[in-house]
């Protein structure tokens, strides 16, 4: 029978008979010498060399000129819209086939997301879709892109690689600047993704990274937002950090900002986990490649990259026929202790965002109904 033989597929990649999680963290590499270090100093809060440290390798392996770490990639969403001046009453395009984070962090701003359709294929943001979209309801005066339906600015773009599949982030950013929009990438998901030889969060104006514990690299808690501007970098540094100038010891903060800054001990953790990422990602490939192999006999497509792009396999994804299939195989693998998930169920389906604007949304209903996440936890002997 196919549930059987699927399941004892999955067991014998994972080698065991209990429970098999979506992604558990793995640490493998200097992360208790780092956390050693980090106590034995005494300084594991908001000042500390390795901070600094992640920072400068960050920014080395994203290739982005500057990283500001921060104590989630919710914060570092909510601290990148900020400092492209998204205020209350101001409009955000994302995309409604996301985590909440994102669509939560324009709410932290006051302002609201407008959803527009994914592409079927690498379940981003599209950009025909937010092309037809702005060309349809909006206009550009004084260089501000104003949504006519509702009269509110459009201030930023917020597209997201959904589980490290890059979106079409070339063609988004070439259109959001004839809209004279700035492009933020939630890039939460995308750490080590690449399209054409170029690591995803650094497409656009700034690109944000989540390290929760169930992300490809995780500092327990923690974030980071990269760019290349360096105004933006000294903004994002002084947003997260209170809002404080530097002094030896009077405290004056400038303006109303926050106490986003990643602790020390987090980053280093983090900093023994980024030394680990490259050998992740390519024990990942292999797992989704044998994944791959092994559904295609039975005609289940496994997601896999394109051509041009690089994936970093974070969760790997089943599309499946349809909604009932779908239910089918979150059930028995579940049942069966192998942690299976849905992709998320749509924004405007939840009370917060029902009465956001929405376009078709043909596509992400289309995924909604389809594509599960299945094991993807990095291998000790895989
Ligand atoms: C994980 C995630 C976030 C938020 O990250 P946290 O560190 O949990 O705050 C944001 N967006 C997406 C798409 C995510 O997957």
């Amino acid at each position: 029978m196919q549930k059987e033989k699927v399941i004892s597929f999955i067991r014998s990649l994972f080698k065991t008979d209990t429970f098999i999680p979506l992604h558990a963290p793995y640490f493998g590499g200097n992360e208790k010498q780092y956390l050693n270090a980090c106590i034995d100093s005494t300084y594991v809060s908001s000042v500390g060399q390795f901070v600094n440290t992640f920072e400068n390798s960050m920014s080395e392996y994203t290739g982005a000129k500057h990283t500001v770490a921060v104590v989630n990639g919710t914060s570092a969403i909510h601290t990148a819209l900020k400092i492209v001046g998204v205020q209350e009453g101001d409009e955000v395009i994302t995309q409604a086939l996301t985590f909440v984070a994102t669509a939560n962090a324009i709410s932290y701003c006051n302002a609201k997301p407008v959803f527009i359709d994914v592409d079927k294929d690498t379940m981003g943001l599209s950009p025909v879709a937010l092309e037809a979209f702005l060309n349809e309801y909006t206009v550009v005066k004084n260089g501000v892109c104003i949504n006519t339906l509702t009269n509110k600015r459009i201030k930023a773009c917020l597209p997201m690689h959904t589980f490290g599949f890059p979106c079409r982030i070339i063609e988004i950013c070439k259109i959001c600047d004839t809209f004279g929009i700035p492009v933020i990438e939630d890039a939460a998901e995308a750490l080590g993704s690449e399209l054409n030889g170029k690591k995803l969060g650094t497409f656009g104006t700034m690109g944000v990274f989540s390290f929760n514990g169930n992300k490809i690299i995780t500092a327990g808690g923690g974030g980071a937002l990269v760019t290349n501007n360096t105004m933006y970098a000294e903004k994002a540094k002084h947003l997260t950090t209170t809002g404080k100038k530097e002094h030896p010891y009077e405290f004056f903060h400038d303006e109303l900002a926050y106490n986003y800054r990643m602790p020390n001990i987090n980053a280093a953790l983090l900093c023994a986990q980024l030394e680990q990422l490259d050998g992740f990602l390519a024990n990942k490939r292999i797992l989704a490649q044998s994944y791959d192999q092994f559904f295609n006999e039975l005609g289940i497509k496994v997601r896999t990259e394109s051509d041009e792009s690089k994936v970093n396999y974070w969760l790997i994804c089943l599309e499946l026929k349809d909604r009932e299939e779908r239910d089918h195989y979150l059930k028995f693998l579940n049942e069966n202790q192998i942690m299976t998930r849905p992709i998320w169920q749509l924004m405007y389906k939840l009370p917060m965002y029902k009465d956001c604007f929405r376009d078709q949304q043909k596509n992400a209903q289309f995924l909604e109904d389809r594509i599960i996440n299945i094991p993807s936890s990095y291998r000790k002997n895989g």
